[in-house]
């Protein structure tokens, strides 16, 4: 018994199971909610909801969009034969940002970790596997980071698409 309303209680443990947030921080960030104006509480909670509701995995990349198809993927100014493949979202927020690319991607969500019991099934590879099969694919440029984990998922997914009449190249960092 924490001594907390219930209600009260239940958001701590909320902001407690998000990544890096300890008991404590969910406590002060949970006291902060609550001396939100209402207005800007209610929003706050709104943007989570209308979130969830609208964003989804792009059919093509699975990049997330709240498009039907992502604007890179539908966009006549990209290279749609280079396919650069990245771990996260986020990963595309940087290749945008920081470097001069005009292909599309691929977002795995995830890289093979057998320590962590993630295989090939666990992440978007048959995506990948599939798209480059249609056809029209010339270049597959492996972007994974350059640790254990990102190597072993690029040099899977080159084998995997040996058969494929398409270059397979290892990013250089
Ligand atoms: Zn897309």
């Amino acid at each position: 018994m924490s001594g907390f309303p219930s209600s009260l209680d239940n958001l701590i443990d909320r902001f407690a199971s998000l990544p890096g947030v300890g008991r404590k921080s969910a406590q002060r960030l949970a006291f902060h909610v609550l001396s939100l104006p209402d207005e800007e509480a209610f929003a706050f909670a709104d943007a989570i909801s209308e979130a969830k509701r609208s964003i989804h995995r792009c059919p093509v990349c699975q990049n997330l969009t709240d498009d039907e198809q992502c604007g890179i993927c539908t966009s006549a100014k990209r290279d749609q034969s280079t396919i650069c493949v990245v771990a996260q979202p986020r990963d595309v927020l940087s290749f945008e940002r920081s470097r001069e690319y005009n292909g599309v991607y691929h977002v795995l969500h995830g890289v093979l970790s057998p320590m962590n019991h993630v295989g090939p099934d666990d992440i978007c590879i048959k995506e990948l596997v599939s798209r480059v099969s249609a056809g029209g694919v010339s270049e597959v440029i492996m972007a994974t980071n350059p640790d254990t984990e990102g190597d072993t998922t690029a040099m899977y997914l080159s084998r995997l698409l040996k058969p494929f009449e398409v270059k397979v190249t290892r990013l250089a960092y």
